[in-house]
């Protein structure tokens, strides 16, 4: 798996960087068993690099694009980190290794629950789980060196921009929820400005609100 995740950075530097994956995100791939995070009897394909389904009609997202997705938000040292989608767990898992604190938020109950038991079980206490629709961010966790989106919508939640510090990054699957979507990098200048580019295209499950 962290082999296919190096030689897919290597095929597209425009993406990752001339110097691929950072070494650190590739370290938080290689010491996180992501079989864990998987129903049981998809645990034999959990190193194969694919999404999975967890349940509820979501997905675990591809194990390049939680590398490709933590590398892109940069983390600095001691960073506080949101999270809107936890699924499985698995991309706060590596979030959590790299990150002093990671926030995240999941709309399914179920699966929420379900990551909390997981993490918990695994010793990760720097993960912090809420139940609810991510759309409004979480201020009282932040403000956050990264968000990471992982799952699409046809806009940018402002308050999630909002939440971020400045030098803080932002990165989440922009399009149709239905179809393929940008992968958007926003940045944050010391000056308050954003700038955004396009980091590829991706495939994610629809981001939902709370009255959906
Ligand atoms: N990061 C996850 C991938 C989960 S797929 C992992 O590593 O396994 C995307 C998740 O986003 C789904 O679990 C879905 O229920 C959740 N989601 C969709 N809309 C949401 C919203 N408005 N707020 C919070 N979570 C949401």
């Amino acid at each position: 798996m962290i082999e296919t995740i190096r030689d897919y950075a290597r095929i597209d530097p425009a993406l990752a960087g001339e110097g691929g994956i950072a070494a650190n995100v590739i370290d938080a791939m290689a010491q996180t068993r992501r079989h864990l995070f998987v129903p049981k009897n998809r645990a034999s394909l959990a190193y194969a690099d694919r999404p999975l389904p967890i349940g509820h009609g979501q997905t675990i997202s591809q194990p390049y694009i939680v590398a490709l997705m933590t590398h892109l938000v940069r983390l600095p040292e001691n960073a506080t980190v949101l999270e809107i989608g936890t699924g499985s767990g698995y991309q706060a898992a590596i979030l959590a290794r790299i990150a002093s604190k990671v926030c995240t938020i999941e709309i399914i109950p179920e699966l929420g629950e379900r990551a909390r038991a997981t993490l918990k079980g695994l010793g990760y206490d720097n993960v912090d789980i809420r139940i609810g629709d991510g759309y409004q961010g979480w201020p009282e966790c932040g403000p956050f060196d990264a968000v990471v989106v992982t799952a699409a919508l046809g806009h940018v939640p402002p308050k999630l921009v909002e939440q971020l510090k400045e030098e803080g990054r932002l990165v989440m699957p922009v399009g149709s929820p239905s179809g393929i979507q940008r992968l958007t990098v926003i940045e944050k200048s010391a000056a308050g400005k954003t700038t955004t580019r396009e980091a590829g295209r991706v495939r994610f499950v629809p981001f939902t609100r709370s009255g959906d």
